[in-house]
């Protein structure tokens, strides 16, 4: 198949550049060698759009990430994505943290981030009231935010596949060769013929570059672990929580969700296997007992599911988006560790100018939508509205997920959407079914049920995740079951 761009990755990195190419009058494909979008470190973080006093003045993490921040508001808007501005803390219990706090003040001043300010423990204590009272002082920075991660790259592919673009999931690149002006782009199942390459493999970045180039860095794994919990715990804390960074990273923090759950995590820790998102019991209790300093009254009872995300870690501590003079139009978007999940926006916008120069000039759609079509989340409408869309459309008259109360009706929308679910948990990731209390136990069958029916599939083909993750394998009261 014959393409002007190719995008190799569906996380942040390769939805945000897809969505920002789609503009433009040219051709567009994003290969994904797992079955959803969003299956790399993109659906395993925080979820924190930082505000950027982290990284050191000039390097790329610094300049995005606070470029990132500030297009988070207007890009959540115009998506339809759920995102708050909520602030955060990093909070000091001694001297030495203080002074750690001052620094951080000062090299968030020079990033050019706003409003930044060191409280008092009273000021902490009267904003955040679960505080631990050991608190001596914390960082303020208001512009820090919360968003859905998994949400926001589904929104993005769906916004680009709107403008024209093309998603092939269970796509693996396994090899790149550059064939006169153009690239030759192997997968098992077929060819790409692309003029210009954009490697956005998260953890295998490294792998990818070199398909084609000599090695010029690597990524090492460094895993992070979480426990998210109940909405009963909402109020525990209103901003995100930080204690002072490590020199591992910015240690453990405890968080508001976009969706009034609690986030706890993450550790952080080397591993051999890039893919390895398993949690510990050890990396776990780790996590645990560290956010007790921050939020001593941290409810246990109320932890209703844990998961582990994969950092990538590149070798030389910066982002790295660059090209190369011996393989024009192809773009590396490698290292993108945290803060990748805010400075997004900003860096696609940067590899737009470099596909622009690469192809001397782009020529805007005419047909371009900025927006994507709005989703009804049934919860947030009022009795009127809810009343008036059941009238529209009976299937939003069946509450499906009771936890969260989703109705039929967005399930069978976000199954039909551009980058549309596929499975069980690609269904939980667009409209929460399954992330609640009951972690699925009540409406898991009927999904399967909807999935099948909507995809035309027979039962035993719907999956809880990846292609590997069948649920059912047969009736128990069928036909050939004993009477
Ligand atoms: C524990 C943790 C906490 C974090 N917290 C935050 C935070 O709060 N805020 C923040 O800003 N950032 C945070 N980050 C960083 C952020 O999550 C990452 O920077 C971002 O998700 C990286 O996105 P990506 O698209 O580059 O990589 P990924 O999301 O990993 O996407 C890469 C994609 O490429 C695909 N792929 C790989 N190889 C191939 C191939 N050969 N062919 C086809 N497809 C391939 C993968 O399947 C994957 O879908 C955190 C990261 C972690 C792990």
């Amino acid at each position: 198949m014959k393409t002007d761009i190719l995008i190799i990755g569906a996380g942040i990195s390769g939805t945000a550049i897809a969505s920002a190419l789609s503009a433009y009058d040219i051709s567009l494909c994003v290969l994904e060698k797992t079955n959803d979008i969003s299956s790399g470190a993109s659906k395993a973080n925080s979820g924190i759009v930082h505000a950027g006093y982290d990284a050191r003045p000039g390097t790329l993490m610094a300049k995005f990430n606070v470029a990132g921040n500030a297009l988070y508001p207007e890009m959540c808007e115009r998506l339809d994505v759920p995102f708050r501005q909520c602030g955060s803390y990093v909070l000091a219990f001694c001297d030495e943290e203080v002074r750690e706090l001052e620094k951080l003040k000062a090299r968030g001043d020079a990033n050019g981030v706003p409003e930044l300010a060191i409280h008092t423990a009273e000021a902490v204590l009267a904003n955040e009231a679960h505080v631990s009272p050991g608190v001596v002082a914390g960082l303020y920075a208001p512009t820090a935010g919360i968003v859905s991660p998994y949400e926001l790259c589904i929104a993005l592919m769906e916004h680009a596949m709107d403008n024209g673009a093309a998603l092939f999931l269970e796509t693996p690149v396994t090899a790149i060769e550059r064939r006169k002006d153009r690239y030759l782009v192997r997968t098992p199942g077929r060819s790409f013929d692309a003029a210009c390459v954009i490697n956005c493999a998260g953890v295998h970045a490294d792998e990818v570059h070199n398909m084609l180039l000599a090695p010029a860095f690597e990524i090492r794994p460094r895993r992070g672990e979480y426990f998210i919990l109940d909405k009963y715990a909402n109020g525990i804390a209103g901003r995100v929580i930080f204690q002072c960074p490590s020199k591992s990273g910015k240690g453990v923090l405890v968080s508001p969700t976009v969706h009034h759950n609690i986030i706890v995590g993450p550790n952080a820790e080397d591993i051999r296997e890039r893919d390895a998102t398993e949690t510990t019991a050890e990396g776990l209790e780790e996590v645990w007992n560290s956010a007790l300093k921050s939020i001593p009254e941290l409810p246990r009872n109320q932890i209703i599911t844990t998961f582990s995300g994969v950092r990538a870690e590149p070798s030389g501590d910066d982002f790295i988006i660059q090209d190369y003079p011996e393989a024009p139009g192809f773009i590396d978007v490698a290292g993108i560790k945290s803060p990748g999940l805010t400075a997004a926006p900003a860096f696609a916008l940067f590899v737009e100018e470099m596909v622009r120069t690469f192809f001397g000039g782009l020529k805007k759609r005419k047909d371009y939508r900025a927006e994507r079509r709005r989703m009804i989340r049934f919860q947030e409408l009022s009795h009127r509205e809810r009343a008036e869309q059941v009238k529209r459309d009976p299937l939003y008259g069946r509450i499906i997920c009771r936890c969260e109360g989703v109705t039929e009706g967005e399930i069978v929308d976000l199954i039909h959407r551009n980058a549309g679910a596929r499975t069980l948990d690609g269904v939980k990731r667009r409209a929460r079914c399954g992330g609640g209390r009951c972690q699925g136990g009540f409406c898991a069958p009927r999904i399967i049920d909807i999935l099948a029916r909507e995809l035309n599939l027979p039962k035993e083909e719907v999956c809880k995740d990846s292609s590997a993750s069948r649920i059912l394998t047969g009736e128990t009261k069928g036909k050939d079951s004993a009477q």
